[in-house]
């Protein structure tokens, strides 16, 4: 959008720039065609544009999807997007973007994130977009200089910190380049920075307690002058750690600080004092009863032999529902053997040999949401192709969390309501275990 016809908007919809409402609008069209660039859009991709104000962005951005979310707090401008950008494929929504359901966004990825986002408010609409579960793939935003440099900041720099970490440990963080305050009417009193995330691989970075991993980077650094041995004294207690060996074992040094440890080393050290049990050995021993059509005993059989040779045996699936009636989903680890990186149902196991449905079902809630609750049986599904031959018992049970999820089984997890999960279903089944898919009729039947 060009100075002038911004200039000529503004008077004609009677707008004043609001500092409150961190209203600077960018007047110069190449980087505005340069920053839409730097999101990669492709035809099919959902697009989220936060603050779009007159649509500097918007106008470049909108041809190169499929459809958008469009989100601004000021009534004024949501009016004049409405009339300037009114299409059946763009849902101009008023509101907060610091407040915004991510959740509903799901049924739409991929999803894309853009914005030349208001300054004070900035990370709170940073972390609502990127912490899990997160519907979003790749985000693109003009943020303060300052926090672009927090974000991407490199180990032993004032500017590394809780938030270049906690983000770090999930998306690739790039500073793409700086701009000069001249770029937008009115002038911030801040150089600002254009930032990219995009989401890390699976093993780009090993696995640890997210929630663990996040606290004891905020302990660590509340006192940022302060060295680790004194700031984690509390939780290395708890653990019994000894920090001398500790620090030899992440290749510290004993006296370091928070800011002296890399990405690397912070998640080595969380998953010292707070292990991440592996998965992949222990599943393999596990025995499982082998049935019959008529789910009769017939034998027993390895984890591997079942899956291998398509051998029928028995499982569970759990529907927790909170109080609203809205349905935990658990993100499978993208670890596991089998459907790794789906959602699923709250949680499910196989039944072991000798074990029954009833007690397994109360196991696996006790063990993949770390709650002790009752459960109450559904109904069957039959052991097909679909249920990867399994004869599938199903429950219910309400808690309104959270939950402690074991992190080397499930990735997140998060309450959706039905309605939504019908809607995401119908558009990306493939975005579910086939399993959970042929149980959720029982839930749905019951509602
Ligand atoms: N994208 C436009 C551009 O580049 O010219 C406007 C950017 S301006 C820096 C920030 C925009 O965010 C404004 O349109 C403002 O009304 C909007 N805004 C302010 N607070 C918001 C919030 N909490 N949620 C969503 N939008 C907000």
């Amino acid at each position: 959008m060009k100075l002038s016809t911004i200039q000529h908007t503004l008077a004609a919809l009677d707008v004043r720039p609001a500092k409150s409402l961190g209203q600077n609008f960018l007047h110069d069209q190449n980087l505005a065609r340069w920053i839409v660039a730097q999101l990669e859009l492709s035809p099919g991709d959902h697009l989220v544009e936060i603050g779009p104000g007159l649509g500097a962005l918007t106008e470049f951005a909108l041809p190169g999807c499929q459809s958008a979310t469009l989100i601004d707090k000021d009534a004024r401008l949501v009016e004049f997007l409405r009339e300037h950008f009114a299409s059946e494929r763009v849902e101009i929504v008023h509101g907060d973007a610091a407040q915004f359901e991510v959740r509903t966004l799901f049924p739409r990825a991929p999803v894309k994130v853009l914005g030349n986002l208001p300054y004070y408010i900035s990370s709170q609409i940073l972390f609502r977009f990127t912490d899990e579960p997160s519907p979003a793939e790749r985000l693109v935003f003009t943020l303060q200089k300052e926090l672009a440099e927090r974000m991407s900041a490199q180990p032993a720099t004032k500017d590394y910190g809780i938030l270049t970490l906690i983000i770090g440990r999930r998306w690739r963080v790039k500073l793409l380049r700086t701009l000069p305050a001249s770029v937008f009417l009115p002038a911030p009193k801040v150089e600002s920075a254009v930032i990219l995330l995009t989401r890390r691989e699976a093993g780009e970075v090993p696995d640890c307690d997210g929630e663990f991993f996040n606290a004891i980077v905020k302990q660590g650094f509340s006192q940022r002058r302060k060295q680790l041995r004194k700031m984690l004294a509390a939780t290395l207690h708890e653990t019994s750690a000894d920090w001398q060996a500790v620090a030899k074992t992440i290749d510290a040094p004993e006296t370091a600080r928070g800011e002296e440890l890399s990405l690397a080393q912070w998640i080595a050290l969380a998953n010292l004092l707070r292990p991440v049990e592996a998965i992949a050995q222990r599943v393999h021993e596990e025995i499982f009863d082998v049935v019959d059509e008529a789910d009769q005993v017939t034998g027993i059989a390895t984890r591997h032999e079942v899956h291998a040779r398509n051998l029928r045996h028995r499982a569970v699936h759990i529907f927790v529902c909170n109080g609203a009636g809205e349905l935990f989903l658990q993100k499978r680890s993208r670890w596991k053997d089998r459907h790794p990186g789906v959602w699923d149902s709250s949680a499910a196991g196989h039944v072991e040999s000798g074990c029954g449905y009833d007690e397994t079902a109360a196991r696996e809630v006790r063990e993949e949401l770390g709650v002790t609750i009752s459960v109450a049986w559904l109904g069957k599904i039959p052991a097909s192709e679909r249920t990867g031959f399994e004869f599938v018992h199903v429950y219910r049970a309400q808690h309104d969390g959270p939950f402690r999820l074991p992190p080397a089984e499930i990735e997140t997890g998060a309450f959706f309501s039905l309605p939504l999960i019908a809607e995401w279903v119908a558009a990306r089944p493939q975005d579910f275990a086939s399993g959970f898919l042929e149980c959720l009729p029982l839930l749905a039947e019951q509602n």
